[in-house]
């Protein structure tokens, strides 16, 4: 597997999957997912309220992924995971690892050959960008997928290098 790294928006990317940092409610939110759903158009939200009326009901879990068509965006599909909000008195370290390992076993069921990651719990939820870059690293590298290219798109500058410094 190749592991890539851009600085840019997620919406724009030209892979197969991009992956969405979502909350738990999947309706929906700020930071990646506004984007996603802002430039996906309502096609991506009924999906999201369909899986809310099916499997679940209680909302994603934490450390899991789910995929849905991708509407106008370029690439095909999203995969929705829950990041673990950042604590400094728990070690949710584990939590970070899955949603990325878990995104992947999506990716490899759908058959995407080429995936982009945001800096996944780095934003609303709180998580020191350097940790949770290594989380994210170390985690796709372990990872059994057959995924090519893991791409990881980082919005600003600071969490750029924050990447480039472990890769
Ligand atoms: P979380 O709730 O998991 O913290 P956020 O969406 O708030 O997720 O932020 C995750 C990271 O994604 C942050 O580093 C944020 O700067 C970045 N980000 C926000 N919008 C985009 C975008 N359109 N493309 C790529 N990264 C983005």
């Amino acid at each position: 597997m190749e592991v890539t790294l851009v600085q840019g928006d997620i919406t724009e990317q030209r892979v197969d999957a991009i992956v969405n940092a979502a909350n738990s409610s999947l309706m929906g939110g700020g930071g990646v997912d506004g984007a996603i759903h802002r430039h996906g158009g309502p096609e991506i939200l009924q999906e999201c309220r369909k899986l809310r009326a099916g499997h679940y009901g209680k909302g994603l879990p934490t450390g899991m992924a789910v995929a849905t068509t991708a509407g106008r965006l370029p690439a095909r599909w999203v995969i929705h995971t829950v990041g673990p909000v950042h604590s400094r008195s728990d070690d949710r370290s584990e939590l970070l690892a899955s949603c990325h390992v878990e995104s992947l076993r999506v990716a490899d069921e759908l058959g995407a050959a080429t995936v982009a990651f945001p800096a996944i719990s780095t934003g609303i939820y709180g998580w020191p960008v350097d940790d949770a870059a290594r989380i994210a690293l170390d985690a796709v590298r372990g990872a059994r997928t057959s995924v090519r290219e893991v791409r990881f798109v980082l919005f600003d500058a600071v969490a750029y290098a924050a990447f480039e410094t472990l890769l």
